[in-house]
């Protein structure tokens, strides 16, 4: 689902040099309009779908293209960034709302286990099992594999 700007929304990041979406685009497709001071998306096709656009947009200014099969002809899709989750908003062309909740963290924001709390062992490169199985996939390898 690739980004747009809503144009009566955008306001340039007021004429900053660099607007908040040019800066955090990570495969550089905002594009300003110096002209109209209108921010767009130069290429959807090579959108990476990242939202990072979206979520830096101080004025929600940028919205997402929904897929057919998630948001019907019509309608609009857009999401909304919490600490621990994401509220994606889809608003149907009969006026309908509905509204998603998903989470996205499982640590407080700021903080992260690199380690999902397992022990890394001696960090085997040759053994054929990933970092921390078979503990978490809750199977034991050596007894299925004898
Ligand atoms: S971040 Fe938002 S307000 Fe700023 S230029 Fe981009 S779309 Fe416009
Ligand atoms: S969704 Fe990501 S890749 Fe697409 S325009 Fe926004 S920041 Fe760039």
């Amino acid at each position: 689902m690739p980004s747009y700007v809503i144009l009566e929304k955008c306001d340039g990041c007021k004429a900053l040099d660099k607007t908040a979406c040019q800066y955090i685009c990570p495969n550089d497709l905002m594009v300003l309009n110096k002209d109209t001071m209108k921010a767009y998306n130069r290429e959807p096709e090579l959108c990476w779908e990242c939202y990072n656009c979206v979520k830096i947009c101080p004025v929600d200014a940028i919205e997402v293209r929904g897929y057919a099969d998630f948001v019907p002809m019509g309608a609009t899709v857009s999401p909304m960034r919490g600490s621990d989750s994401i509220m994606w908003t889809v608003k149907f062309r009969n006026g309908n709302l509905k509204r998603f909740k998903f989470p996205i963290r499982t640590t407080e924001e700021g903080t992260a286990v690199p380690d999902g709390g397992y022990d890394e062992g001696e960090g085997d490169l040759n053994s054929p099992y990933l970092f921390t199985e078979p503990q978490s996939v809750e199977a034991d390898f050596f007894k299925l594999n004898k």
